[in-house]
């Protein structure tokens, strides 16, 4: 029998590779890099009710379960009972409780009528162990640099598409997050990732991220807790948040 020969297989070897999504060569913010396609969202089926296995973080009543960036009761303003609104000024809303891999569900909506653009217009953004960032932005008839449109991985991934939702109208994040894990000496042995779907689309598909996120800059990775809070980022536009549920998957992916 004859071997295939093996600069074909080279050759195939990029064809028959899964296709991932890439954080690709431009530099970060890059304006030059092209913006997502716009889809269209199916018919709005919000608010999706949280399973028997998941902890409500917050049902639209109270803050029991947030405090602010210093410890204390959480400032955020509630809406009728049926939301919390960012109070500019005061700072991120933080869970009081820690977590590592979770499926996480946050329903936002940005202000109405919209003020400002570009990266001034309904921002916000859902902190993971508090470093990294899914970012909230208005991005409706707003354009902005790719990596930090709504639903980008913050400064790293842009979204598959743009599937958002105009100014007040509910719109949803479901996000499956698996934490970095370090050996004893502090270097990775495997990133952080995330899995993303906005308004039920998928946008960010298992993306491994280069360290923590952040603006004009991408800080490598420092070993750290395995459980850190969740947070909300205010900054300062009165984006609203209702029903935000978590399941904490540890205990599930260690059976
Ligand atoms: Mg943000």
């Amino acid at each position: 029998m004859r071997l295939f020969p093996l600069y074909l297989v080279s050759l195939l070897a990029p064809i028959v590779a899964a296709a991932q999504q890439s954080i690709g060569s431009w530099p970060q913010h890059s304006r030059e890099r092209p913006v997502p396609p716009i889809v269209a969202p199916g018919r709005a089926a919000l608010p999706v009710p949280p399973p028997a296995d998941a902890m409500v973080l917050f049902d639209g009543t109270n803050l029991a379960k947030w405090q602010d960036d210093k410890g204390g009761n959480a400032h955020w303003r509630l809406i009728n009972g049926r939301a919390m609104e960012v109070a500019p000024g005061t700072g991120a809303m933080i869970t009081r409780d820690s977590f590592g891999d979770v499926q996480l569900h946050v329903e936002w909506a940005s202000p109405t009528p919209a003020e400002g653009k570009d990266q001034d217009r309904g921002n916000s953004g859902v902190f993971l162990m508090g470093q990294f960032e899914v970012q909230v932005l208005d991005s409706y008839r707003n354009v902005t640099y790719a990596d930090g449109q709504a639903a980008s991985i913050y400064g790293q991934y842009p979204p598959l598409v743009n599937v958002s939702r105009a100014p007040g109208e509910w719109q949803s994040y479901d996000i499956v997050f698996h934490r970095p894990h370090f050996d004893s000496s502090g270097s990775v042995l495997t990133p952080a990732r995330f899995t993303v779907f906005h308004n039920g689309v998928l946008v960010q598909d298992n993306v491994a991220l280069v360290g923590p996120t952040g603006h004009m800059s991408r800080p490598p990775y420092k070993a750290g807790p395995d459980r850190l809070p969740i947070s909300l980022q205010d900054h300062a536009h009165k984006v609203r948040y209702r029903n935000i549920w978590v399941r904490d998957l540890e205990p599930l992916l260690r059976q």
